[in-house]
């Protein structure tokens, strides 16, 4: 499949077209951004980590029933997924208090939830991501009621599959953010990516943060943490 032309650059993605109309490739950078941008570096290794990732875990959501966007992994940075329109929500799965919700409720972080959480933002730069609920969903025209039911009802299955299966490499999987995406057929599936970026990894015996925070919070060891999430999903394959 080749390349043909760029028809989207991302924070820390590029997707490009291709010969056939229902495929683009996804090549991912090194690029780290946060707080909507206004915080730039780059993680040496990070878009091979997280390409890599990611296509193991939508390839193990396959396996449990969910469908994903996910084709085939073409190099270490690129990866070949269906082209899909993606539905302008964030959805953010919580098991334990973390980030932005232990600072908007102030309570500390690190309070485990007796049943999982669900929210939304409404996927937009300029509004800086706002955190909507399903009505305001609906209002807006997002997703229909039926997407919007489809979509929680993934992303609590995805929650169950990757906690299980973290647990079993000693990372206790605290919060993430997931994006689907629409089909041509109008199918809804899982898009995007499941990375160091987009979720939070906590090692179970120290919790010690494995993930993005490190970047965000300036803590050091930014590419370590990659490299170890990455070497226990290879040490477990
Ligand atoms: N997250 C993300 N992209 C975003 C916002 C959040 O991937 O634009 C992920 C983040 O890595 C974390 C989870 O979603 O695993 C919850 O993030 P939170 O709402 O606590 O926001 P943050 O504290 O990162 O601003």
């Amino acid at each position: 499949m080749n390349k043909t032309e760029m028809i989207y650059e991302g924070k820390a993605k590029k997707v490009f077209s291709t010969d056939d109309d229902s495929l683009v490739i996804v090549s991912y950078k090194d690029d780290a951004t946060a707080f909507n941008g206004l915080k730039k570096g780059t993680i040496a290794g990070k878009g091979a980590v997280n390409n890599r990732m990611s296509n193991m875990l939508m390839q193990l959501l396959e396996k449990e029933g969910i469908p994903t966007h996910f084709v085939k992994e073409l190099s270490d940075r690129e990866t070949l997924v269906k082209r899909v329109k993606i539905v302008p929500l964030e959805v953010i799965i919580r098991n334990v208090s973390a980030g932005s919700f232990a600072k908007r409720y102030g309570v500390e972080e690190g309070i485990p939830f007796d049943e999982p959480t669900i929210e939304f933002s409404y996927k937009n730069d300029e509004l800086g991501d706002p955190l909507i609920n399903s009505y305001h969903a609906l209002a807006l025209k997002l997703a229909t009621k039926e997407e919007i039911e489809t979509i929680k009802k993934y992303s609590f299955k995805i929650n169950e599959v990757l906690k299980a299966y973290f647990l079993a490499l000693n990372v206790r999987l605290i919060d993430f953010k997931l994006e689907f995406g629409r089909l041509p057929d109008g199918k809804i599936v899982l898009a995007d990516e499941i990375s160091p970026d987009t979720c939070r990894f906590w090692d179970k015996n120290t919790n010690e943060k494995l993930d993005k925070d490190r970047f965000r919070r300036d803590m050091g060891g930014v590419e370590d943490a990659y490299k170890e999430i990455f070497g226990r999903i290879n040490a477990n394959k």
